[in-house]
């Protein structure tokens, strides 16, 4: 495996297509059938309230704020036929951290959700599942396990961000620390439960902080082998507190330099995705060069990202197209990682 230190020299080096080629190797490696995959999904944000104040989020709206919405029931399932009705497989369902939502709300709605649809349900990030611990009272383990028994399939990554305290005290100081961070995923894990370990980056942390997260989603994988990809994305400033302290957003070098180095440093980890939402369509299709063998959701509705100014559409054919043009052959794929779907 690669060392601490092979990964530092490489975010100094300024050979940045040596450190593709060797990220390329090892995909080809891991994926010797040239395909790169995709899903059809939807996010959905079931409520935008929340009480932490992240500095980099241009999403959430203070208790009491009048933009502040929790969804229905019906508009959640109105989302979701849509989303069946085009072909989707998963729903991506995160919100903000809710003081009043007790863990039988999420329950109800899971178990609404799968007496009416087949879908598969890849929600709440750990700042939101430890949320509900604190909000009803109950410990960790059992709020996962209840979850998962109303209909919870998978977690997303999401609230990683940088798993370095400092960085995390700088920019969202109130969510949860990065041990509460990984007490979720290893308890899901535990629990039998898939999930995906995703970071933010270029908020100003070093590569040392940088190589902190990397560290930490890699020690958790030889552990329990529970993440199915890792997602690396960098941060949108605009709208957003942050991002009036840092102002320049990571260019594509530095994308496509981190990209290739989680490929090589996270080798246990069988996916990697390649960004479009937030890098923009070229950038990810050079991705695909440089270690991602994934370029994520068609995204029906993503309003997290997009409230902090990044926006790039894709249908499709779009994405499909990107995926051939860069020699490679499409596939559809589950939430899972695990099916590929017959085109
Ligand atoms: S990132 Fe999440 S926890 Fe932080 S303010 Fe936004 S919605 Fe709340």
């Amino acid at each position: 495996m690669m060392t601490r230190e092979q990964a530092l020299d490489m975010f100094q080096s300024d050979d940045l297509v040596g450190i593709g080629v060797e990220a390329d190797a090892l995909r080809r490696r891991l994926h010797p059938g040239g395909v790169v995959s995709y899903i059809i999904d939807r996010n959905i944000n079931y409520t935008n309230f929340c009480t932490e104040y992240c500095s980099f989020c241009a999403f959430y709206r203070p208790m009491g704020h009048k933009e502040g919405y929790v969804q229905s029931h019906e508009s959640i399932f109105a989302k979701i036929q849509e989303t069946i009705d085009l072909g989707g497989t998963g729903i991506l369902m995160q919100g903000g951290l809710h003081p009043d939502l007790k863990i039988e709300w999420y329950e109800d709605l899971f178990r609404a959700i799968k007496q009416r649809f087949k879908i598969h349900l890849h929600c709440l990030s750990a700042p939101e599942v430890t949320n509900i611990t604190e909000v009803s009272g109950i410990g960790l383990r059992d709020t996962i396990a209840r979850l998962r028994d109303s209909g919870l399939d998978s977690i997303p990554g999401g609230g990683a961000e940088i798993l370095d305290d400092a960085v995390r005290h700088r920019i969202s100081r109130l969510k949860c620390s990065s041990q509460e961070w990984v007490d979720v995923h290893r308890t899901a894990h535990a629990l039998g439960m898939r999930t995906t370990a995703t970071m933010m980056f270029g908020c100003g942390e070093t590569h040392e902080q940088r190589l902190n997260h990397l560290e930490i989603v890699r020690q958790i994988q030889e552990d329990t082998g529970g993440f199915t990809a890792f997602i690396p994305w960098s941060f949108q400033r605009e709208n957003t507190s942050l991002g009036r302290f840092v102002k320049q957003e990571a260019t594509a070098v530095e994308y496509l330099r981190t990209l290739a180095i989680a490929r090589l440093f996270l080798s246990n980890i069988v996916n990697v995705q390649s960004s479009w939402v937030t890098q923009g369509l070229k950038t990810c299709q050079v991705g695909l060069r440089f270690g991602g063998n994934d370029v994520g959701s068609i995204m029906i509705e993503e309003n997290v990202v997009s409230a902090a100014g990044a926006r790039n559409h894709a249908t499709e054919e779009d994405l499909r197209r990107l995926i051939r043009d860069a020699g490679f052959v499409p596939k559809q794929r589950d939430t899972l990682y695990r099916t590929y779907f017959l085109n």
